[in-house]
């Protein structure tokens, strides 16, 4: 055991009131009316695509985000690949996705047979680096009659999808005007951000659509399930129909007009979101307060930072995050070891898509920033009620 790794070993120890022989990354948490909902849908028979907690879940949404319209579906995946669909994203086009992220981001371009095209993280919001990006595009881009193409591949390149990793915002004004400047659609990837505002707004707001997830470690769960939201209801509308199989509106006949999906939330899933999205704002509030325990421990270690929302964001700290000193990587796995053998569970970042099999021969630009934080970067334990 390095002197190092057992000093963050004592400092999470004390941070944490819970002594538990294991304590998660990020467990969910049933406090409120989720039994009641349940067993509601329960008794009443509507467990599936239709009822009214689905209706009830989406309004709350679109309340929450301020966003106009919000659709739930089964999980965040199908909500990106959704989204990119509707965007116009097509077979053999490129979209711009930071390397750094889950691996749904870019397993949603895959599925509509674009080509994930791989960008650089900023340190001060580990997302999406707008300025290196605006720099990249002007080298290998071109516009070309309202549209943007890669010269190096022709391909057209249609959207960019940045990811506010862990809950903290990417700086959306300049990558928005980025994307406006190079005629790029914007598509948040907000799974991880339910609850993380940007300069006063909540994030989901500068994408064209947006995309949220309730997988089980997420601040809020459904279970599994996910939802697309958007200003432009032409495009809700759109999103609502193509998840529930393009099904033309009638008593009994079956017709569709287009090939769609089954991907609507079933509404006993919509049930347990109801009753959690009411306990949202305690959530918020005791894991930014054990974010700020975090930070004032991990002050007096001069080899680690924690990881604190940037200036202009107000952050959900979904998950914790410290990250290394540049110097200190070495270090990395020594105490990734250490915390999960001592039943604290710790682990790094994603491995950098573009190093996947899958994605190693995918276009991408100077990684440099994304590969220091993966090397960097430790996830602790962030639930609420630690
Ligand atoms: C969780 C997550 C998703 C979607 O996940 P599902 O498990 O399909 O709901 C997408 N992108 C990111 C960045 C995520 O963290």
């Amino acid at each position: 055991m390095t002197d190092l790794a057992e000093t963050v070993l004592t400092t999470i120890r004390n941070v944490l009131s819970s002594h538990r022989a294991l304590i998660g990354l990020h467990e969910p948490l049933f406090k409120g009316k989720e039994g009641e909902y349940v067993k509601e849908c329960l008794d009443t028979g509507w467990v599936s695509s239709v009822g009214k907690f689905v209706d009830r879940f989406e309004k709350k949404l679109a309340e929450y985000t301020g966003v106009k319209r919000a659709i739930a579906v089964v999980n965040g995946t199908c909500a990106l690949h959704l989204a990119l669909k509707l965007a116009g994203v097509e077979p053999g086009n490129e979209v711009i996705v930071p390397t750094l992220t889950f691996v749904a981001t870019a397993n949603a371009v895959a599925y509509t047979g674009a080509t994930p095209h791989f960008v650089d993280s900023e340190e001060g919001t580990l997302g999406l680096d707008p300025d290196k990006l605006e720099t990249y595009l002007n080298d290998i881009s071109e516009i070309r009659k309202g549209t943007c193409y890669n010269k190096l591949t022709g391909k057209r390149i249609t959207a960019v999808v940045p990811m506010h990793v862990f809950g903290h915002p990417v700086d959306l004004d300049p990558l928005f005007e980025v994307c406006k400047n190079f005629k790029l659609i914007l598509i948040e990837d907000a799974a991880e951000s339910l609850g993380s505002f940007y300069k006063g707004k909540h994030t989901g707001n500068w994408g064209k659509l947006s995309v949220l997830s309730f997988n089980g470690n997420k601040i809020i769960t459904t279970g599994g399930g996910g939802a697309i939201l958007t200003n432009d209801s032409t495009l809700a509308d759109r999103a609502k129909h193509l998840s529930t199989t393009a099904k033309l509106p009638h008593k009994w006949e079956y017709n569709h007009d287009e090939i769609g999906y089954n991907y609507r939330l079933p509404n006993i899933n919509a049930a347990l979101g109801c009753a959690q999205i009411e306990n949202l704002p305690y959530f918020i509030k005791e894991k930014r307060n054990l974010a700020k325990r975090y930070q004032s421990a991990f002050e007096s270690i001069k080899e680690i930072s924690f990881f604190s929302e940037p200036d202009n964001a107000k952050s959900n700290y979904w998950l914790n995050t410290i990250l290394l000193e540049q110097g200190f990587e070495h270090e990395r796995d020594t105490v990734l070891q250490i915390l999960n053998d001592n039943g604290i569970q710790a682990r790094p970042v994603w491995t950098l898509l573009h190093k996947l099999p899958m994605y190693k021969d995918c276009p991408k630009m100077d990684l440099t920033t994304a590969k220091s934080l993966e090397a960097r970067l430790i996830n602790i334990p962030s639930s609420v009620g630690l």
